[in-house]
């Protein structure tokens, strides 16, 4: 555990429980393989989970489904709406304990791990128990002619979608765990979520305050272990009804050719390589400030990730020498101390693709401004990097990074800059940056993305819908767009 800083006994204890698979309202032992969960500030091994077996996932469907038929299906939406405004209490109560786990767990500054992994659980929880109480369908008045004199009316009702598996990855563990369980509670639907194999601990701890808050027993299962076994497993299990993805376009595409066989429901949230436009009229320092909060936030493992900086020409030079320079000082250090903006990588793995990438980009003519290497300090640390004299043909361009590297390029004009972003098999989001409202309203219709942010990057709020066009996803979560994903629609045509 990373040295100098002061865990909560409560951190101590939850590290200390052998941990397994939670089905049924219970935290069970696993019989497969253990897999170590690291601290990436330090590289050593923090717990241990279970690799979940094919009859695991069975048993935690199965589970999903009992409770789904069960008292689950019979509470009013108040009482969901009731649970969810607990939950919400709960995980503030936990707020510091589950701050520090995830810091602890996926590297990232306890600022954050408060702020957002916590605080947007919170509200996002929050947001989801308003929802329970405001599913409504519509009444048709329609024309059916025969047979002659009957009349017809028919409604819509919205009904639970069922058994949700979901899949999620590391980059935000708990936000990612309550996107995905909230909108499915509010809904009336179950669950049986698979955290990341890096990140399952936040997880585990809210399937426990799920239970707190009054959630009956399998209405919410996590399953621990790999994706190529669990996740698999789960995503292609007959049982379930509808599979929530978030993570890469690989193996989103996966996901979606198992659930299209079962002809399962699914939504696909997946990467990015989301472009930044600065125009000429930015001032230098916001310039700056912002390229820098859209890529190196969160170590720039963030689908979203501003990992496409353009320019104005004019601006070239001060402005990549501005970030150059942010980057450059930013102190480096374990996420436990909230003075280190620059923490780990998740895992060894990712650091060494990280730095593979920014090693393909420099053979292939580009230079470092800054960075382009790991740090030497014990950990998965990776020197925040901006990268130029690139261009489209090359990988460090095209393709999700996912980390804290950033490549610049100049631009001239609008149609030019609009072109060069669009050039991307993704289309999750993109910024624009000006004053000129002339120009970014003719740029924001031209820019195929899922969220088009307007001097500024990153933000999502839960009453705003949210995905990719593109390879970057299907279907849209936060908002209203989240209860069309965990509800069914029922035609009911009345003859009288
Ligand atoms: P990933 O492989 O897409 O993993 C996301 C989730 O899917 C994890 O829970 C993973 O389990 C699971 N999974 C993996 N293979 C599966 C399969 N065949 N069937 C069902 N589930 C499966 O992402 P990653 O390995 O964590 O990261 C690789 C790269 O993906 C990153 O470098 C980044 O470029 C991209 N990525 C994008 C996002 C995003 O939000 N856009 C998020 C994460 C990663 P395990 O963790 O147990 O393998
Ligand atoms: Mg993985």
């Amino acid at each position: 555990m990373s040295a100098n800083m002061q865990v909560d006994s409560s951190v101590r204890a939850f590290l200390g429980r052998r941990l397994g698979h939670f089905i049924d309202g219970a935290m069970v032992e696993g019989e497969g393989q253990p897999v170590a969960v690291y601290d990436p500030s330090t590289g050593e091994v923090l717990a241990k989970v279970p690799d979940a077996t094919k009859g695991e996932v069975d048993r935690a469907v199965a589970s999903a489904r009992r409770a789904l038929e069960g008292d689950w299906s019979r509470l009013r939406p108040a009482d969901r709406e009731r649970i969810l405004i607990r939950l919400s209490e709960l995980i503030e109560a936990h707020g510091e304990e589950l701050a520090q786990l995830e810091t602890l767990n996926q590297g990232k500054s306890i600022a954050l791990s408060r702020m957002l992994e916590v605080g947007h659980s919170v509200e996002f929880c929050r947001y989801m128990a308003g929802w329970a109480t405001k599913i409504e369908g519509t009444t048709i008045d329609v024309s059916i002619p025969i047979p002659p004199g009957t009349r017809y009316r028919a409604m819509t009702l919205r009904e639970p979608v069922g058994v949700v598996g979901a899949i999620v990855p590391w980059n935000f563990p708990l936000i990612m765990a309550v996107w995905k369980i909230t909108p499915a509670l509010a809904c009336g639907c179950t669950v049986v979520l698979k955290p990341a194999e890096e990140t399952p601990l936040t997880a585990l701890r809210l399937a426990e305050l799920c239970m707190e808050a009054g959630v009956p027993p399998g209405v919410v299962n996590v399953i621990t272990g790999n994706g190529a076994s669990a996740g698999a497993a789960l995503a292609s299990h007959p049982g379930i009804d509808k599979v929530a993805f978030t993570g890469s376009t690989e193996v989103g595409r996966k996901i979606g050719h198992a659930a299209v066989d079962n002809m399962t429901r699914f939504s696909l949230e997946l990467g990015g390589k989301s472009p930044v436009i600065m125009l000429d009229d930015v001032p230098t320092e916001m310039a700056v400030g912002g390229s820098a909060m859209a890529i190196f936030f969160n170590q720039g493992q963030v689908c979203t990730a501003g990992s496409r900086l353009y320019v104005h020409k004019k601006a070239f030079d001060q402005v990549v020498n501005g970030l150059a320079a942010a980057a450059g000082s930013m102190p480096i250090g374990p996420g436990l101390d909230p003075n280190n903006q620059v923490n780990p990588l998740v895992s060894a793995r990712q650091r060494d693709r990280v730095c593979s990438y920014i090693e393909q980009g420099l053979s292939a003519g580009a230079r470092a401004v800054t960075g382009g290497k790991a740090s030497p300090r014990p950990g998965y640390f990776v020197e925040p990097t901006v990268l130029v004299d690139v261009d489209h043909s090359m990988s460090v361009v095209r393709e999700e990074i996912f980390g804290p590297v950033v490549v610049a390029m100049p631009f001239d004009d609008l149609d030019e800059v609009a072109r060069r972003a669009n050039d991307s098999e993704y289309g999750l989001g993109a910024s624009i940056w000006s004053n000129d409202l002339g120009k970014v309203m003719t740029l924001v219709p031209k820019i195929k993305a899922g969220t088009v942010w307007v001097n500024t990057h990153n933000m999502i709020d839960p009453a705003m819908p949210f995905g990719g066009f593109k390879q970057s996803g299907y279907g849209r979560e936060m908002g209203r767009a989240a209860i069309d994903l965990y509800t069914e629609t029922k035609s009911v045509c009345i003859a009288y």
